[in-house]
C-alpha cells in the first residue's frame, strides 16, 4: 500500500518487467479448473462489492490475501456495476455463502455529481449530447444510504439464492480509523 508515503508507482514498462522476473523465479503454477477437486483447494466463499479507492483496499483492511474472497471494485462500489458477476461466480462455483457490500469515507462518489460530469462532457463537446443525459457515473450524497440501496438491490433479486441473500451484509469502512461498522 503506497497511499501515504508518496512511493512513486512503476510504469507498465516496470511491471512488465518485474512480472517476466516472477514468471522466471519464484512464480509457483496454479491448479487449472479441472485439477482443484483433485488437489482439495479451498473455494471461495465470500464475494465483496469494493470501491477501487486504494485508500479503501478490502484486502488491506480485513487482513486477508487474494484466495481468501472474490473481491470486485468499481468506483463507488456499486452493486449493479458488477451485479452479474455475483450470479455467475454463485452458479459457478456454487460455493458462496456471504456477500458484503462495502462503501468507504470520503469516497470519490461523494465529491462530484452526475450533472458536473454531464455538464463537463457538453461543455468539452465530446459528441452524442443527446446520450449525455443517459449517463450515470454512481455519484452519491450518503454512504449508509448508498450502501442500503446496494443491499436491497441483491436483496430484490430473483436471481440470488435466500441463503445467500439473508447473509448479505452491507458495511462501511472508515478510512481515518481503520474501522468497519456494520450499516445493513
Ligand atoms: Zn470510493
Amino acid at each position: 500500500m503506497s497511499i501515504g508515503n508518496h512511493r512513486l508507482p512503476p510504469s507498465v514498462e516496470e511491471m512488465l518487467r518485474r512480472s517476466s522476473e516472477i514468471a522466471k523465479t519464484t512464480h509457483k503454477p496454479f491448479p487449472l479448473f479441472s485439477e482443484l477437486a483433485a488437489v482439495d483447494a479451498p473455494k471461495p466463499k465470500i464475494f465483496i462489492f469494493s470501491c477501487i479507492d486504494p485508500r479503501a483496499d478490502p484486502a488491506s483492511f480485513f487482513g486477508i490475501g487474494p484466495a481468501d474472497a472474490l473481491i470486485v471494485k468499481n468506483i463507488g462500489g456499486h452493486v449493479n456495476a458488477n451485479f452479474e458477476n455475483l450470479i455467475f461466480i454463485d452458479q459457478f462455483l456454487g460455493t458462496l455463502t456471504d456477500v458484503l457490500v462495502i462503501q468507504h469515507t470520503d469516497c470519490g462518489a461523494l465529491h462530484i455529481t452526475n450533472e458536473a460530469i454531464r455538464q463537463n462532457l457538453k461543455d468539452n463537446d465530446l459528441g452524442r449530447k443527446e446520450d449525455i443525459d443517459e449517463l450515470d457515473f454512481g455519484t452519491f450524497t450518503s454512504v449508509e444510504d448508498q450502501v442500503r440501496r446496494n443491499v436491497k438491490f441483491i436483496k430484490d433479486s430473483p436471481f440470488i439464492r435466500d441463503e445467500l441473500k439473508a447473509r448479505t451484509q452491507g458495511l462501511a469502512y472508515d478510512i481515518k480509523t481503520g474501522v468497519v461498522t456494520r450499516v445493513v
